[in-house]
């Protein structure tokens, strides 16, 4: 839990609860991002280990405006997108109403699916140049999914009380991103290049580039530990991080659900950094705290796993029809009963027609 000032404080008051406005949001966001990152980075000056501190000392940070939730190293400079941002106050929304309501469940988790399935085609548009589609917010996707969100119309913009917790949650997932691109640059991460992108795409890959992919792989779980063990010894093991916000957005920003997402990638998929971050998670609390992850704790961590994985094998990636995907709000109405909602609790199916996982 990284610990408010008064001048994020003082920023968030000036955006009170009320009808979205996407291009005033946009702009807000990006006056506080910057006063996120300046929160975070004066407390890695007070908590940190000396070489977070060393390694924060020489970094530049800069807000960027690309429309896509986004965020990168280069040459010592930190760079997060204020769409990033909007898209962590659409998860936190939904995740302090889930903790409020136990029974915003399933709207919330085809919330999710929603933002996972317009952040992978929102990334293939900006590869093809095409324009991107706009994020729905909370309260719009709700108004468009019925029955399945019933009762929930008026639960968004969330409430000034519910609202000093889901910026908290904002400011957690902003200082984990911040955390994890500091890693690349303290841990002299190199990056890749051009070809291997291109190979990344669907292009040729030439041994040379699938070698430099798996090194990109292999640094974006180291970055993702180093973030999590710095962020626990900072500021203690954040169950509202683990348990729900680093699972929602590591599956959308992780093409964890998207059957165009290349095996040789630069990143891994969601699923594989979330399961490599449980075992640092449960390392790091107990050296924090001094035992163990309790037993109830350690099975919603396998859990997910296991139901992410259950799930990504139905999507049957190999198969020559893929998986539509959703991204009409409308198509949410009734996964749920369908079990088409990925991230449900609900007992995963196959979808018709293909072979189920485990045959
Ligand atoms: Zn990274």
């Amino acid at each position: 839990l990284i610990a408010r000032i008064s001048v994020t404080l003082a920023v968030f008051a000036s955006s009170p609860a009320r009808a979205y406005d996407a291009d005033v949001q946009m702009q807000q966001s990006i006056a506080i991002v910057g006063a996120i990152v300046q929160l975070v980075r004066a407390q890695i000056a007070s908590l940190g280990a000396p070489d977070v501190r060393a390694a924060d000392a020489q970094i530049s940070f800069v807000v960027d405006d690309t429309p896509i939730p986004n965020a990168f190293e280069q040459n010592g400079v930190i760079h997060i997108s204020n769409s990033l941002h909007v898209m962590f106050l659409y998860v936190a929304d939904a995740g302090v109403e889930n903790a409020a309501h136990q029974t915003f469940g399933a709207c919330g988790d085809a919330y999710g699916t929603y933002l996972t399935t317009v952040v992978s085609q929102n990334k293939v548009r900006v590869v093809k140049g095409l324009p991107l589609q706009a994020v729905k917010p909370p309260e719009e996707f709700i108004a468009l999914s019925q029955p399945l969100c019933a009762g929930f119309e008026k639960a968004f913009p969330v409430s000034a009380e519910l609202r000093k917790w889901r910026d908290q949650r904002v400011i957690d997932m902003i200082g984990f991103v911040y955390l994890h691109e500091l890693a690349h640059f303290a841990l002299h991460h190199t990056g890749v290049t051009d070809a291997a992108i291109h190979a990344a795409l669907g292009g040729i890959q030439t041994p040379q580039a699938l070698s430099e992919l798996a090194r990109s792989r292999d640094q974006e779980f180291a970055a993702d530990a180093w973030a999590l063990r710095q962020y626990i010894r900072m500021f203690g093991p954040e169950p509202n991080l683990m348990y729900y916000d680093l699972q929602k957005t590591m599956t959308i920003m992780g093409n964890s659900f998207d059957c165009t997402h290349d095996v040789n990638s630069t990143h891994p998929t969601g699923i594989e950094r979330y399961a490599a971050l449980t075992s640092v998670y449960r390392d790091e609390f107990k050296r924090k705290i001094g035992y163990d992850v309790s037993p109830q704790e350690s099975d919603l961590l396998n859990d997910w796993v296991k139901f992410s994985k259950h799930a990504r094998d139905g999507l049957h990636c190999e198969s020559a029809a893929p998986v539509p995907a959703m991204t009409d709000p409308h198509d949410y109405g009734n996964c749920y009963a369908e079990h088409r909602c990925f991230a449900s609790p609900a007992p995963f199916k196959p979808l018709a027609g293909t072979k189920g996982p485990g045959k």
